[in-house]
């Protein structure tokens, strides 16, 4: 089973926005692509559970049955201080396995290549400045993607003009590694 969720939620019990950046709240974009990827996996006939928008995150990851045959990605966007900081970045849990690993580094290489951003590369959640995470607790292959930076204005205007791509490519690396282990 694929589960696919926006990082943040604009329209739950406890409205989290998450980052602000160029007028946008990432809790929006998340939503959209979010909405963009299902898009894809429903025409693709995958089998595939989201997060819907009157739960908080808390609550989706206790919904959740995640098992060995699960692929498990969340979606956000990242923030700086600095508006030139650009890129995408994939986060892994402290244990992940060749696995996790791989997929993360199929989903940054996406998002850099067709957004043409910087690769920021993979990190593990204990080399973030997010600390542990709640997500990386569920189980199977389980990532999070930063998918550019809500503060940079080019970032942004890469993933309008990109972003229905972008979610098919996202849509088929899952697809592909829910195959893989399933
Ligand atoms: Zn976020």
């Amino acid at each position: 089973m694929i589960y696919a969720s926006a990082g943040h939620n604009p329209g739950g019990l406890k409205t989290d926005p998450g980052a602000i950046g160029n007028g946008k709240r990432e809790a929006d974009l998340t939503v959209e692509f979010r909405n963009l990827v299902v898009e894809q996996l429903k025409k693709s006939g995958a089998r595939y559970i989201s997060d819907n928008d009157s739960e908080t995150l808390g609550q989706y990851l206790k919904r959740i049955q995640t098992g060995s045959g699960s692929v498990v990605l969340e979606f956000h966007f990242d923030a700086a201080a600095n508006s030139a900081a650009t890129g995408c970045t994939a986060l892994v849990g402290s244990d992940a396995d060749a696995n996790d690993k791989a997929f993360a580094k199929e989903l940054v290489e996406a998002a850099a290549s067709i957004l043409q951003i910087k690769n920021r590369g993979m990190l593990s959640e204990a080399d973030s400045h997010r600390g542990r995470l709640g997500l990386m607790r569920e189980s199977g292959i389980v990532a999070l993607l930063e998918i550019c930076f809500i503060s940079n204005p080019s970032d942004l205007s890469a993933y309008e003009k990109y972003k229905n791509y972008l979610a098919a490519k996202v849509a088929a690396i899952l697809i592909k590694y829910e195959n893989l282990i399933s």
